[in-house]
């Protein structure tokens, strides 16, 4: 059992409609409130457009909600982008920032992502920061330095801890049902605290990639993974209420 509150992550990615995001949302939340008192941790991160609505949905229940991406100023001329505080404004704890679909789809180097986790934190929001290796650096054997490399690149000098999670996302493992052992992702989550230094062990570090109902226990049977952080198998509420149920 790992040795800090468990936490798990819906990235809803950019599904949903206004109906059907709901719906999903309420499901969820339903089977949570008919679990509380809940000894771990949920957070949905529907697309932006669902955000209000949700955060409607969520009020009262276990809950919480976040946003998928953040821009790093507060406000300004920027086409397309939404602030962390926007997101606070909507009643969102937390953002994803540094997912690989921003760093390799849209070309995001961590120096930006830095920038990213300082802006989420300043508005009050808790920064879910990915960082993982391609299947090209996994086969040069060089995916711890990346690793490392990319997680001090993508944290700012002045970084909260106690406003920190760390995912670690294998981008081979995303979307494709391939995955590390439980194992090696132990070896990698240890690998993250030791990099995090002094203050590392308050930090929670999740695994992503290919998360399902039918891995999940074997991943969070390992003490050293503090949750997960699920993309296509959230789009279900049973089948991600399956997966929350083993983070207990
Ligand atoms: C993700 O989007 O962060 C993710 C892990 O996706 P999937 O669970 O679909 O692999």
């Amino acid at each position: 059992m790992s040795k800090r509150r468990r936490l798990v992550v819906a990235n809803w990615k950019m599904y949903g409609r206004l109906t059907s995001g709901l719906v999903l949302a309420r499901d969820i939340a339903e089977k949570a409130e008919a679990a509380r008192p809940l000894n771990f941790d949920v957070v949905l991160c529907p697309p932006a457009t669902l955000t209000w609505a949700c955060s409607d949905a969520l009020m009262g229940t276990p809950v919480m909600l976040g946003g998928q991406d953040c821009h790093t100023a507060t406000h300004g001329a920027y086409t397309g982008d939404i602030s962390a505080a926007m997101f606070a404004d909507l009643g969102c704890r937390f953002v994803i920032v540094g997912h690989s679909e921003r760093r390799h789809g849209h070309g995001e180097p961590s120096e930006l992502i830095a920038q990213k986790v300082e802006a989420a934190q300043l508005a009050g929001l808790t920064a879910i920061l990915c960082v993982g290796e391609t299947a090209a650096e996994l086969e040069s054997g060089s995916a711890s330095e990346i690793i490392e490399k990319q997680l001090k690149d993508s944290l700012p000098q002045n970084v909260k801890m106690a406003n920190l999670v760390v995912a670690y996302e294998p981008v081979w493992a995303i979307g494709t049902g391939q995955q590390p052992s439980p194992e090696d992702v132990a070896a990698v989550h240890r690998t993250i605290r030791k990099a995090l230094g002094e203050i590392g062990p308050s930090v929670r570090v999740l695994y992503g990639g290919s998360v399902n109902p039918g891995n999940a226990g074997a991943l969070l049977a390992q003490e050293e993974i503090d949750g997960v952080l699920v993309g296509s198998a959230s789009l279900n509420a049973d089948g991600f209420w399956a997966i929350a149920e083993k983070c207990q």
